[in-house]
């Protein structure tokens, strides 16, 4: 598929780009010449990552955001605009898993946190960033999901509805923009090894036998495959593609 140097010059934001998937994807970025600003509630993670991007040779900047909140995300893609004048790409990529619990013992607290980070924060990102898209002409946001969005995982009814959500809202705008030059997809992450599976399974090492055991693919996968997943959509390659939730996940949804 065709990622090639046609992308260099352009502008990416990347949300929970402090770690994980949303660090490998800024990375991916910037090594094809994108330049990226991070944004995230953890400052240092979000400013080694910058450090990292220069690393690659590419310019980039951290905006401290909490994508829950209206106004820091206004602010997030102001500052973007301010500092490089135009927004080509967008990956709306922060989440959190909350609380193991069944659904009769979820609490309202949790809820309410993992809807307003994964799914209403991906809304707001999209709501303030598609305007400077179109005024631009157009261009590509990807939004995590994850094989939680495809499938039903137990024991996180919360994040298992927000990230269903995502590819709903994902499909609803990307019909909204589909003739102005702006794609919108979804990437759904199979089981990846980041902090949050870190946190998920804790240190148990029969936990994450088991989790391995039950990955078709037979290992986790890497947030690097993930990100080059998130440029492909991103490219000129995938053009003609748009609405979809892509999973990532060495086959997790097919079985
Ligand atoms: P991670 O915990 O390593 O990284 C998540 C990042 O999001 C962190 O830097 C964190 O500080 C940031 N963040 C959390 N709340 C935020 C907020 N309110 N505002 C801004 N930033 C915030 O996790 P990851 O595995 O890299 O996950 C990234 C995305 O991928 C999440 O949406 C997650 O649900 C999704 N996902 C992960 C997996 C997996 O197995 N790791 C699988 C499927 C989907």
């Amino acid at each position: 598929m065709q990622t090639g140097k046609e992308l260099a010059g352009k502008v990416a934001l990347v949300t929970g780009g402090s770690a994980g998937i949303g660090r490998a994807t800024a990375l991916a970025f910037a090594a094809q010449g994108v330049k990226v600003v991070v944004a995230d509630i953890d400052v240092s993670g979000g400013e080694e990552t910058v450090r990292m991007i220069q690393g690659e040779g590419s310019d980039g900047l951290f905006v401290e955001t909490d994508v829950s909140q209206s106004q820091d995300v206004q602010a997030m893609v102001e500052r973007t605009i301010e500092a490089y004048g135009r927004l080509d790409f967008a990956f709306n990529n922060a989440g959190i898993e909350g609380e193991r619990a069944p659904t009769a013992d979820t609490n309202e607290e949790n809820w309410d946190r993992v809807i307003d980070i994964n799914l209403k924060g991906v809304w707001l990102c999209m709501k303030y960033e598609i305007p400077h898209m179109l005024e631009t002409g157009g261009g590509a946001i990807v939004n995590t999901s994850s094989a939680a969005g495809r499938v039903g995982f137990a024991q996180i009814p919360a994040y298992t509805a927000s990230k269903h959500g995502v590819i709903g809202l994902t499909k609803a705008a990307a019909l909204e923009y589909a003739t102005e030059n702006l794609r919108v997809n979804a990437v759904c992450p199979g089981v990846i090894d980041t902090a949050m599976v870190e946190r998920y399974i804790g240190d148990d090492e029969e936990s994450r036998e088991q989790l391995i055991s039950s990955q078709p693919i037979g290992r986790l996968g890497r947030p690097e495959e993930v990100a080059d997943v998130v440029v492909c959509l991103c490219a000129e390659g995938t053009s003609f593609v748009t609405g979809v939730a892509m999973p990532a996940d060495g086959g997790y949804i097919a079985q």
